[in-house]
C-alpha cells in the first residue's frame, strides 16, 4: 500500500573531493546535479534514504503554469521545456507529458478567478483556455454531469513521480557523476569562512561548493550553521486506485477533489490544499513569519498529531558530526496517513466518477510538504557562508518547476546568467519583511 517509487543502484565509494556536492535526492537535488554534471562538472550526489523517496515520490506529479504566482511563472514555463530536454538528452523515461490540465467548476467566483489569471497569463504568452459550460462539461464527460465552466491548460502536463527522480539519479551516473544512497550529510566543514568540505556518515568529501536540497529537513540542517531558514512542514495524504488508462482524463482538478495519471496502471486522488499541521519546536520558533500563510489557508488546514515530532524533521536539537544524526534515524519521512482524509476523498472520488467505487484503491500514503512564508522557494548562495546555497522550501509546487531549480541552482553554482531572475527566490528575504506577500497557489 505504499508510495512507488523505482529504486536505483548507489555508486561504490564516496569520492574523495568534487567540484560540488549536492545534499538531498529529491526532484530538485537530481535537476541540479545533471544540469552541473552536462557542464562537465564533478558532482557527487549524497542522499540521506533513497532517492525521490520524501516528496518527490508523494506527489500528483502536476507540472503547471496554470494558476501559478507571478514570481513563479516563468521558472514553471522553463520547467515544461526542461522536461521535454531531459528526456530527449538523456534516454531516460520521466513519465512527462505534456497531457493537457483540466479544471472543473460550478462556483462562479472560482471560475472568476481563474478567468483573471488566463487574461494575466496571456500577456505572458501562456496558452490557456477558458471554457464556456458546454465545453467544460464535454472535456469533462467521465464526470456525467454538467459543469458551469472551466479551464483547459493545454501546454501543461504532469509527470511520473515514481520514475522521475530516479530516472535522473540515473542520467547523472550516465555522465559521471556519483550517487550515494544511505548517505546522510552531518554538516559542512569551512576553511577561511567558505566551505571546504561535506562531512557525511560515510567520510568527508573535500569542496568548494555545497548545495542544500534536503526539502523538509533544510531549515534544521541550516541550523547547525547559524543560519536561519524559516520552514514549515503539512502533511498531506492522498491515495491510488487501479484503473485502465483511459477510463478518466489523465489530470482533473476540482474544489472537492483532484484525479491525476500516475505512470502504473493507477491514478491518485486528493483534496486540493487539505493537510495537517503537526505542533513541532520548529513551528513554534517560526510561528510569527507563518501567521500571514496560516492565516489564508485556515479553511483548508487542521491541527494533526505528534507525528512531526516523531518523524524529527523539524526538532531543535543540535548534533555533533562524529557521530549519528537525526537524519540517519529517519532515512525515509514517510509519515502516517489522515485516516479521515482518505476517507473524504474516497467518498467525494466516487461522487465525481463513479467508476472509482468499482475499482481497488490500490494504495495510500502521506508526505510532509516544505513551505516558506511566502509560499515561493529559497534558493541562491548564502551570503554568509560562500559556497554554501540553498535550494529548498518548495512550497508545494517544486515537482513541476523541479527541473528549472535544477538549473537555476547550476547556473548560480557556474556562473552563467540564470535561466530565471533568481531575485523572488533570494534566501535573505525571510531577514527582510514577506508579511501579505504570500503567493497564489
Ligand atoms: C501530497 C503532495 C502533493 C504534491 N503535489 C505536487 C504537484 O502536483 N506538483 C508539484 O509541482 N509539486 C507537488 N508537491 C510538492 C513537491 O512534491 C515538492 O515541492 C518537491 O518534490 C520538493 O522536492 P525537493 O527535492 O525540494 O524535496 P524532497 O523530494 O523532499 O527531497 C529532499 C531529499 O533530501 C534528503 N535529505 C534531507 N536532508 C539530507 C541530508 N542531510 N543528507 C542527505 N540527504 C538529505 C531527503 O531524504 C529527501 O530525499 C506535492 C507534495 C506532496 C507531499
Amino acid at each position: 500500500m505504499r508510495v512507488p517509487l523505482t529504486r536505483i543502484e548507489t555508486t561504490g565509494a564516496l569520492p574523495a573531493s568534487a567540484d560540488v556536492v549536492v545534499i538531498g535526492a529529491g526532484i530538485v537535488g537530481v535537476f541540479t546535479a545533471w544540469f552541473l554534471a552536462k557542464r562537465g562538472m564533478k558532482v557527487a550526489l549524497v542522499e540521506k534514504g533513497v532517492v525521490g523517496g520524501e516528496q518527490s515520490s508523494r506527489n500528483w506529479g502536476w507540472c503547471r503554469q496554470q494558476n501559478r504566482d507571478a514570481r513563479e511563472l516563468p521558472i514553471a514555463t522553463e520547467s515544461l521545456r526542461l522536461w521535454e530536454q531531459f528526456e530527449r538528452e538523456s534516454g531516460e523515461s520521466t513519465g512527462f507529458r505534456r497531457s493537457g490540465l483540466l479544471y472543473l467548476s460550478n462556483d462562479d467566483g472560482e471560475l472568476a478567478r481563474w478567468t483573471d489569471w488566463c487574461d494575466f497569463a496571456r500577456t505572458a504568452g501562456v496558452k490557456t483556455h477558458v471554457l464556456g459550460s458546454r465545453e467544460a462539461s464535454e472535456r469533462g464527460r467521465a464526470t456525467g454531469r454538467e459543469w458551469k465552466g472551466g479551464v483547459f491548460a493545454p501546454t501543461d502536463g504532469t509527470a511520473d513521480p515514481g520514475q522521475a527522480a530516479p530516472a535522473v539519479a540515473r542520467a547523472i551516473q550516465k555522465l559521471g557523476g556519483t550517487v550515494h544512497q544511505s548517505c546522510a550529510a552531518r554538516g559542512i566543514e569551512t576553511a577561511g569562512g567558505r566551505v571546504s568540505g561535506v562531512v557525511t556518515e560515510h567520510g568527508t568529501i573535500r569542496t568548494p561548493v555545497a548545495v542544500l536540497s534536503g526539502g523538509a529537513w533544510a531549515s534544521m540542517f541550516c541550523r547547525q550553521l547559524g543560519i536561519r531558514l524559516p520552514q514549515a512542514t503539512i502533511r498531506s495524504s492522498v491515495m491510488a486506485v487501479s484503473l485502465p488508462r483511459g477510463t478518466l482524463p489523465d489530470a482533473i482538478h476540482t474544489a472537492g477533489i483532484t484525479v491525476t495519471r500516475r505512470g502504473d496502471n493507477s491514478y491518485s486522488l486528493a483534496i486540493s490544499g487539505i493537510a495537517r499541521l503537526d505542533p513541532t519546536w520548529q513551528k513554534m520558533r517560526y510561528a510569527r513569519d507563518f501567521l500571514p500563510m496560516f492565516a489564508a489557508r485556515w479553511r483548508s488546514l487542521s491541527v494533526g498529531n505528534t507525528e512531526g515530532i516523531r518523524s524529527g524533521h523539524e526538532a531543535m536539537q543540535r548534533w555533533r558530526l562524529d557521530r549519528p544524526t537525526p537524519m540517519e534515524r529517519m532515512r525515509v519521512l514517510d509519515p502516517c496517513v489522515d485516516n479521515a482524509t482518505l476517507k473524504v476523498i474516497h467518498r467525494r472520488a466516487i461522487d465525481l466518477c463513479p467508476i472509482i467505487g468499482e475499482k481497488r484503491v490500490s494504495a495510500s500514503w502521506a508526505g510532509y510538504i516544505d513551505m516558506t512564508p511566502d509560499g515561493v522557494p529559497a534558493i541562491g548562495e548564502v551570503a554568509q557562508i560562500p559556497g554554501f546555497v540553498l535550494a529548498a522550501g518548495l512550497s508545494g509546487h517544486g515537482f513541476g518547476i523541479g527541473p528549472g531549480c535544477g538549473h537555476l541552482v547550476a547556473d548560480l553554482v557556474s556562473g552563467v546568467t540564470p535561466i530565471v531572475d533568481p531575485q523572488p527566490y533570494r534566501p535573505e528575504r525571510f531577514d527582510e519583511s514577506v508579511w501579505g506577500k504570500v503567493a497564489n497557489f
